[in-house]
């Protein structure tokens, strides 16, 4: 028995079956490669749901853990540390002009709860909306996490059945339609969270001028912009965030993979002071929230997203890589999308079958759905790698 077989084994008989892992086992990753245990090399083509858009284990990343880690690593929010403020400002600065304030989590989903709890509450103390009727509208097919809040305003059954009761106070309406929006509103919504593409949807691209639209709708009603830029953020799509394509500006942007910088879990809710006040002392929290590992990876993980233009770098090999995958132009391919280096293949065929073939060939891609193959390989690739990974999904999806 080969040992990735023993690995599998082991997982399967130990670890809940809440995944459907791809029979690879990676035990070894550098850069844009991950290595099994015999050995054999993968181009990463999934790079952890844009977790690891540095790469994986970028030098001035595991610097920063490393020397953290001889100083101190958790205090708790019981008191001050030396590393949150300055780390907060340097990712405000990222994020540009409509943020000056910050909040520290850990995971995604907890990201989105906080900001769900922000948005309600500015509703009650700021819009004045009547107590406990505050609504939130989403969009179906989304993705904001597993929390049971979360799952219960998901549409896809996977994610919620037999999860009930769900939370009240949510509105779902279609993606990529502003006039669905305008129709939702009522004078109890606080707030519209979405996804300027949808990620786990399949790399859905909305129409472009809908965040520009959902902007307007959402000013004009006195709602919150809540843009869950959690997977499409830190350079994934060309932009350091993707609503700086259409030139807008959210209230509040949940954060969270790739600010770990593929190392650990961390998060954030960004917005402006005006709405963040809404939090005082003992409403909100997390024990390891802005704890000063964290924060030390978390600003290394942004400058190396700044030093080495990653964005840049994304929009510019992204364009090629979709203008590459369209050449393909199979009957099995329904469509090719995408925004930077996060792209999607969608098929009129299972992909399972597709990804263990470009899987046998080296390659580390993952459907979502059934039908779609997503790429999103870190964002530090080169155009070298990049055309060997074309090569093979030429050959993969074009024979
Ligand atoms: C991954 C993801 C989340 C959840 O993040 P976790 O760290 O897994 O909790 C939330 N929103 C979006 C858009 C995501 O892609």
């Amino acid at each position: 028995m080969t040992s990735s077989k023993k690995f599998m084994d082991i997982d399967m008989k130990f670890g809940a079956h809440n995944y459907h892992p791809i029979p690879v086992v990676v035990a070894k990753a550098q850069g844009v490669w991950v290595y099994d245990p015999e050995g054999k090399k993968y181009l990463d083509c999934l790079s952890a749901y844009s977790a690891v858009n540095q790469g994986h284990v970028h030098p001035k990343v595991v610097k920063a853990l490393k020397d953290q880690l001889e100083r101190v690593a958790l205090t708790s929010r019981a008191f001050h540390n030396d590393r949150m403020g300055l780390y907060l400002k340097h990712l405000l600065d990222v994020c540009g002009e409509g943020f000056d304030m910050a909040l520290p989590m850990n995971t995604g989903a907890e990201a989105v709860e906080t900001a769900i709890k922000m948005v309600r509450r500015w509703g009650y103390e700021v819009k004045k909306v009547e107590h406990n009727k505050a609504e939130i509208i989403v969009c179906a097919e989304n993705f904001h996490g597993r929390t049971t809040t979360i799952v219960g305003f998901s549409t896809d059954p996977l994610a919620n059945r037999n999860f009930g009761p769900y939370t009240p106070g949510f509105k779902i309406i279609p993606f990529d339609d502003p006039e669905a929006l305008e129709k939702a509103i009522t004078p109890n919504t606080v707030a519209f969270l979405v996804e300027p593409i949808q990620g786990e949807a399949g790399v859905i691209v909305p129409t472009d001028g809908y965040l520009k639209k959902i902007r307007d709708i959402c000013t004009k009603n006195n709602i919150l912009l809540v843009l869950d830029e959690i997977q499409t953020g830190f350079g994934r799509t060309g932009k350091m965030f993707c609503h700086q394509h259409e030139g807008i500006i959210p209230d509040v942007m949940t954060l969270g993979k790739a600010l770990g910088g593929g190392l650990l879990p961390v998060s954030a809710v960004v917005s402006r002071k005006e709405i963040m006040k809404v939090f005082i002392p003992g409403s909100h929290g997390s024990t390891f929230g802005g704890f000063p590992l964290a924060c030390a990876v978390g600003e290394a993980a942004l400058d190396v997203l700044v030093e080495e233009k990653l964005a840049e770098r994304s929009a510019e090999l992204g364009a090629y890589f979709l203008e590459e995958l369209k050449k393909i132009n199979h009957p099995r391919i329904k469509e090719v999308r995408g925004k930077g280096l996060f792209t999607a293949v969608e098929l009129h065929e299972k992909a399972r079958p597709l990804t263990e073939k470009l899987i046998e060939e080296g390659i580390l891609a993952k459907e979502t759905h059934d039908f779609t193959i997503r790429f999103a390989p870190p964002l530090i690739i080169t155009k070298e790698e990049l055309d060997w990974a074309l090569t093979i999904i030429k050959k993969v999806l074009g024979s």
